[in-house]
């Protein structure tokens, strides 16, 4: 039987691309996931994951959809200089939500455009079309439910669906309680999906210093993908300091309490 929605993992770390071997296993490129559902080709975030030829084995068609998560750099990195917006037969539509009274496209054009970047969308060759992110729409025939997470001028949560096939991608998320990306919001709004791509960046005790810095601690993503029942869960955007020595160690006490939980490594394939 055919995959209903093949994933592929582009960049994993978080905040800012690191590289060197120390960094090798887990690699160092920026938030971007590759998704493949229902014919349509789907890329959550523009980190520096989107360097590279990675994805071009995903990318049959003229057409694919981006979906970002929100404006920080290092879920755009990759946008400016991704080959396939330069080619005038594709096209391509951007899920951005405004944010600071910007729109997705005015969020873009903030970084494309001189002195920041010398290339503007307009000129870039592919047609574009910017949407703002509604609570549901349709990817073609995938299903895509957003959440409001909880980030320094706000991120968005999607979850994509097909046919029984559910992924989450949760990056950039501090969870509270009875904040926006309230906790208990957050565990129906994933409940039982396959796949859950879920922020992770510091431990407990960097908690201490990092505080309302916008993202989770490995403990209380690990109580999320329990409570939501999540059949499958991957950590993502890891500090850019953490090495694969370390995150090595972390997984292996995380995973000695829950066995479906791994920490994202850029490269890995998921088949759902
Ligand atoms: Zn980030
Ligand atoms: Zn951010």
């Amino acid at each position: 039987m055919e995959d209903t929605m093949q994933i592929k993992l582009l960049g994993v770390r978080g905040t800012l691309p690191v590289h060197g071997p120390e960094f090798s296993c887990f690699g160092g490129a920026t938030s971007c996931v590759l998704v493949r559902a229902g014919g349509e080709t789907i890329i959550l975030d523009a980190g520096t994951g989107l360097s590279g030829r990675a994805w071009e084995r995903f990318f049959p068609e003229k057409h694919f959809t981006l979906l970002i998560s929100h404006a920080h750099v290092d879920h755009l990195m990759g946008f400016p200089v991704f080959p396939p917006l330069f080619d005038p037969t594709v096209t391509c539509d951007i899920y951005l939500k405004s944010r600071e009274g910007r729109s997705a496209q005015a969020q873009l054009e903030t970084l494309m455009s001189p002195p920041l970047w010398p290339v503007t969308t307009g000129s870039m060759g592919a047609a574009l079309t910017f949407h703002d992110v509604p609570p549901f729409f349709r990817v073609g025939p995938v299903a895509v439910e957003t959440m409001e997470s909880r980030h320094p001028g706000g991120s968005t949560i999607y979850k994509l669906s097909l046919d029984g096939v559910s992924v989450v991608y949760a990056t950039d998320f501090e969870p509270e309680s009875g904040a926006p990306g309230d906790i208990l919001d957050f565990c129906d709004f994933a409940r039982g999906c396959s796949l859950l791509l879920l922020d992770a960046q510091y431990t407990q005790e960097e908690y201490a210093h990092t505080r309302g810095f916008g993202h989770s601690t490995i403990p209380r993503s690990l109580a999320l993908a329990r409570t939501s029942g999540a059949r499958q869960t991957i950590f993502i955007h890891h500090d850019p300091k953490r090495t694969d020595a370390q995150l090595l160690d972390l997984e292996a006490s995380v995973r000695a309490q829950s066995d479906s939980i791994t920490f994202g490594r850029e490269g890995k394939e998921v088949f759902l």
